[in-house]
């Protein structure tokens, strides 16, 4: 849990009655870039987690303060019921409060204090976890009554259509759903979802490469439309009815479609094998499952870079490692490792002094957490 320092409430909020709301973030085990073909995704959660402070606020201006945005106090003002898109980051704050209303909520003003210690822009959803912990923490402070699974939704709906990015399902239900010591088996046709433990022989490394996938919008936009595109010529409602038995029929695209294409098929069955070798706790299985996707989103999808792949690479040659790879929308970002229990905080260590020394990069290691 993220405290929020009592002398920031005060200064923020004064004396007025405060509830806080608290979401991890997520990392993604397997199951790269197929939230948006309806296919399979399977994240877990991060023990870092954002925390939002509301109070209710009576006049018309509310305001929202970000520790992780210490500049950018006077542009961080909105109107609840009047919420516009400002292309800041307020506007996940001010976004919550307009779907909340848009869905017929009665929410009123607020100010907000934010602290996360999520790092942004890194493949580890710092963005819908500050939308689900500022959605509880409406939640409580007004009273309402949404269970998490519609919270999810209506997170969802902040960032797709508030601010008009186009993120996939798994972020928004990971954050709000997500649950230690498991992966979540998502089936993002329908919604349907597991929690699958991860067998306590297994321990999870997560490293930040930092550097941020921020400016890599345009790259996450190219490949939806890639995977449209494919998904129309193909003659099919969504890539996620194709199976590894189906990929000669590939043949009739274009080189760059049939790659991206044979990704995302066979990326969904990589997911429904590392459940099932979760089930069997055959976690050499998993690592060589997440090896395989790491080399697909590699040379299928295009959406890593050397520097990732040197971590990746590093990360393998460790003691204990079972396999290793890019993680979240790519273009930067963390990787995630699987190694036998007891061996990850080492790899992770070393991982991260050889991107430092090597690499010259800024890595930070997020699990195991680093006090
Ligand atoms: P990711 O979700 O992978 O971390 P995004 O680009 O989706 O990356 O979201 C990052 C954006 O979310 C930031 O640029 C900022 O606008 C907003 N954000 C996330 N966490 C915070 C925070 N703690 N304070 C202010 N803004 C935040
Ligand atoms: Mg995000």
């Amino acid at each position: 849990m993220t405290e929020i320092p009592h002398h920031d409430i005060i200064r923020h909020l004064g004396h007025r009655r405060t509830v806080v709301g608290q979401a991890p973030g997520r990392v993604n085990l397997i199951g790269e870039h197929t939230d948006y073909s309806g296919g399979f995704v399977l994240p877990t959660v991060i023990p870092q987690t954002t925390a939002v402070a509301v109070a209710a606020n009576a006049g018309v201006a509310s305001r929202a303060w970000s520790a992780s945005m210490p500049h950018d106090a006077q542009q961080a003002r909105f109107v609840v019921g009047e919420e516009t898109r400002s292309d800041g980051w307020v506007d996940y704050v001010q976004g919550a409060s307009a779907v909340l209303r848009a869905a017929g909520h009665d929410v009123g003003g607020f100010d907000a204090v934010i602290r996360s210690e999520v790092p942004l822009g890194s493949g580890l959803s710092s963005s819908a976890s500050l939308v689900v912990a500022t959605l509880r923490a409406l939640r409580d402070l007004f009273a309402l009554s949404i269970d998490d699974a519609v919270l999810a939704g209506l997170a969802r709906r902040v960032e797709t259509d508030f601010i008009g990015v186009p993120i996939g399902v798994m972020d928004p239900i990971a954050c709000a759903i997500g649950t230690a010591n498991h992966a979540l088996f998502l089936d993002t046709r329908d919604l349907s979802w597991q929690l699958v433990r991860i067998p306590s022989t297994a321990e999870i490394a997560v490293i930040n490469s930092g550097i941020s996938h921020s400016h890599a919008t345009g790259g996450y936009r190219l490949r939806r439309e890639e995977c449209d595109a494919a998904t129309r010529a193909l003659g099919v409602h969504a890539l996620r009815e194709l199976t590894d038995a189906d990929l000669r029929a590939l043949d009739v695209l274009p080189d760059v479609l049939q790659k991206r294409a044979r990704h995302i098929i066979t990326e969904n069955g990589r997911v429904l094998a590392a459940v099932e070798a979760l089930r069997k706790r055959d976690i050499v299985r998993l690592g060589a499952l997440m090896d395989a996707s790491h080399e697909s989103l590699r040379d299928q999808y295009d959406v890593s870079i050397p520097e990732i792949d040197r971590m990746v690479a590093i990360a393998r040659a460790q003691r204990g490692v079972l396999g290793a790879r890019i993680t979240g929308g790519g273009f930067g970002g963390s990787i995630v490792v699987l190694a036998t229990a007891g061996q990850a905080g080492k790899a992770a260590d070393a991982v991260a002094q050889a991107a430092r020394d090597e690499l010259g990069l800024r890595p930070q290691v997020l699990v195991p957490p680093r006090k």
